[in-house]
């Protein structure tokens, strides 16, 4: 059983006086799916990065854990050989190095002197096809000229091989067709089926949420988790929105900080 654990997490944005989280506390375990709701701009692809060690986000307070292992001070390399994935909200281009060479070179990091190249290719070319994928892609620069749901498959590609025990998707349903969204949901379900992995899922939308279940799910306001439920938590926010959550005392923090740092000017 693996787990991460946010505890008492506070972070600014590196050479600014913004905090983005403040007090953020949350712990995932394998065979868990947890969902992230939250107004726009109120720290959740923040607290994604954060915990993949992105070097624009300081930690001022709290500590991440795997399992035993702080990971505050890791490099983003050693997280992800941990076992730990973050499915971008905006999957970056890679010009010169193909998707294939990429997720070779990282399963081999991973897996080090038990990596067998024929099995990572036959791996590869199953969810290419289970992705209904053009064959061609994974010989191209990684998300060179790709479409923003070809982008968000190719995340879901790169989860398939590398087998991480904490899986972060943020927004991995944005961009996808109606038809993609079936797929890619359908495979992040059968991928959480098999290995029993730790799911987060950043999502807006329910219909994400009809292919995977989760367990729990959590609103973030004012850069901490304000209410936690079950799946009817998701209803209520379509319907009523996120208006109940937002703290006006609490200006400087999350979502009402641009209007602070403005009114600073
Ligand atoms: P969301 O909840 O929509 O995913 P984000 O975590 O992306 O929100 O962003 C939270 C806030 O922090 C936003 O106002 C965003 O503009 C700001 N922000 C995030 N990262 C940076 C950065 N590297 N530089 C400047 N501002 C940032
Ligand atoms: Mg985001």
């Amino acid at each position: 059983m693996n787990k991460l654990v946010i505890e008492n997490l506070k972070v600014k944005i590196k050479n600014t006086d913004r905090i983005i989280l403040d007090g953020f506390n949350l712990t995932i375990k394998s065979g868990e799916i947890h969902v992230i709701m939250g107004p726009n701009g109120v720290g959740k692809s923040t607290l994604s990065k954060v915990i993949m060690g992105h070097p624009d986000y300081e930690v001022l307070e709290g500590n991440i854990y795997y399992n035993d292992t702080v990971l505050n001070d890791l490099t983003t390399d050693a997280r992800a050989n941990l076992g730990i994935f973050l499915g971008m909200q905006n999957p970056i281009e890679i010009e010169g190095v193909t998707n294939a060479d990429m997720l070779r070179t990282s399963l081999h990091s991973k897996e080090g002197n038990d990596f067998k190249l024929y099995d990572f290719i036959k791996d590869m070319d199953k969810y290419v096809k289970e992705l209904n994928m053009n064959p061609d892609m994974i010989h191209r620069g990684v998300n060179l000229g790709f479409s923003g749901g070809e982008r968000k498959k190719n995340e879901i590609l790169q989860m398939n091989v590398l087998k991480p025990s904490i899986v972060l998707l943020d927004e991995i349903d944005s961009g996808l067709d109606v038809d993609s969204l079936k797929i890619v949901g359908d495979e992040v379900y059968k991928y959480f089926k098999k290995y029993k992995p730790a799911i987060l899922l950043v999502t807006h939308y329910q219909r994400l949420l009809d292919y995977i279940k989760p367990d729990f799910v959590h609103i973030v306001s004012n850069g901490k988790i304000v209410e936690s439920g079950d799946f009817s938590l998701v209803k209520k926010i379509e319907d009523e929105g996120y208006n109940k959550y937002i703290d006006k005392k609490n200006e400087s923090i999350g979502t009402c900080a641009v209007k602070s740092v403005v009114s600073h000017e």
